[in-house]
């Protein structure tokens, strides 16, 4: 596995195998993998020949200086992870690589950040749509993998996709699971043995509330009922719950036939924050 501090050397590297004709997949990461990183990196590694994955905690996607500091780093735990798994390229560059100087250009998703992620962590996409951006052009895939887990970046970065013509594939996959249905995250590291027991939770309420809305209970008590339940838990601190249109992820007041729908969460556990979400189909 070829590792890659700069992006001039990585970018020179990819337009080589470009040019030699083979199909290159990009992962693009934060670090501290889990199984969910690298079943990405295994799926690219199935349907490309180069798997190209990156490892850069980026500070533009932050709106908690906190939350920045303490994110796990451990790039030579996640180095011997990714050979394995298939990737054959690793980008680990230092912040002055990708922002030698601070960026100008702002993001603006309309409406698809006004509501969970983007209203409660401002300006959080526009950080994630310049380091994509960025990762986009200096590792020039044919095939991006990202992650449900993710939902709301998923759609902001099929909307980047869309409106600056990026010439490459969107590859999204399911979320996996712990074996009691915490979604991995990265922030779980930063769980103590009581939230990592509470944890669970998230998703339990997640899937009780999919029940419910197949059922046909009303959206606002559906909602209603997601929150008060997360909100009696002690180690829990619930930010949002909503069931929203799993396209335009506005909120859903109520149903109508055909709607694609999905339920998000976000809540704090002892100061560590976790998303979640579930789709309906
Ligand atoms: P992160 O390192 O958290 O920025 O995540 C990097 C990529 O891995 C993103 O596309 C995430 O959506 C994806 N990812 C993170 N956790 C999971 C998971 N539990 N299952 C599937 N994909 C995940």
């Amino acid at each position: 596995m070829h590792i890659f501090t700069n992006a001039a050397e990585l970018r020179a590297y990819t337009e080589t195998q470009r040019a030699a004709g083979r199909r290159l997949g990009l992962v693009p990461t934060m670090g501290a993998l889990h199984e969910g990183h690298l079943q990405l990196v295994q799926a690219a590694a199935t349907q490309c020949d180069e798997v190209i994955a990156s490892v850069f905690v980026n500070p533009t996607q932050f709106n908690n200086p906190d939350d920045l500091r303490l994110y796990p780093r451990v790039p030579e735990q996640d180095a011997a992870l990714l050979a394995p798994a298939g990737c054959t390229a690793l980008f680990l560059p230092p912040v002055a690589e990708v922002y030698p100087q601070p960026t100008m250009l702002r993001f603006d998703f309309g409406a698809l950040e006004q509501v969970m992620e983007g209203a409660h962590r401002p300006g959080h996409f526009n950080g994630v749509a310049t380091v994509v951006s960025k990762l986009f052009h200096f590792a020039r895939p044919h095939v991006a993998y990202f992650g449900q887990k993710d939902f709301q970046q998923v759609a902001v970065v099929r909307q980047l996709v869309a409106d600056l013509s990026f010439d490459l594939e969107l590859v999204v996959y399911p979320t996996v699971r712990e074996a009691d249905g915490l979604a991995m995250s990265s922030r779980n590291r930063r769980l103590s043995p009581a939230a990592r027991a509470a944890a669970p939770l998230l998703y339990q309420v997640l899937t009780a509330a999919a029940a419910q809305v197949r059922q046909g209970l009303p959206p606002a008590q559906v909602q209603a009922q997601a929150l008060g339940y997360l909100a009696k838990a002690p180690e829990f601190t619930p930010e949002y719950f909503e069931l929203v249109n799993a396209h335009s992820l506005q909120p859903v007041a109520q149903y109508t036939i055909g709607q694609p729908l999905a339920l998000c969460v976000a809540a704090h556990l002892d100061g560590v924050r976790l998303i979640d979400n579930v789709v309906i189909e």
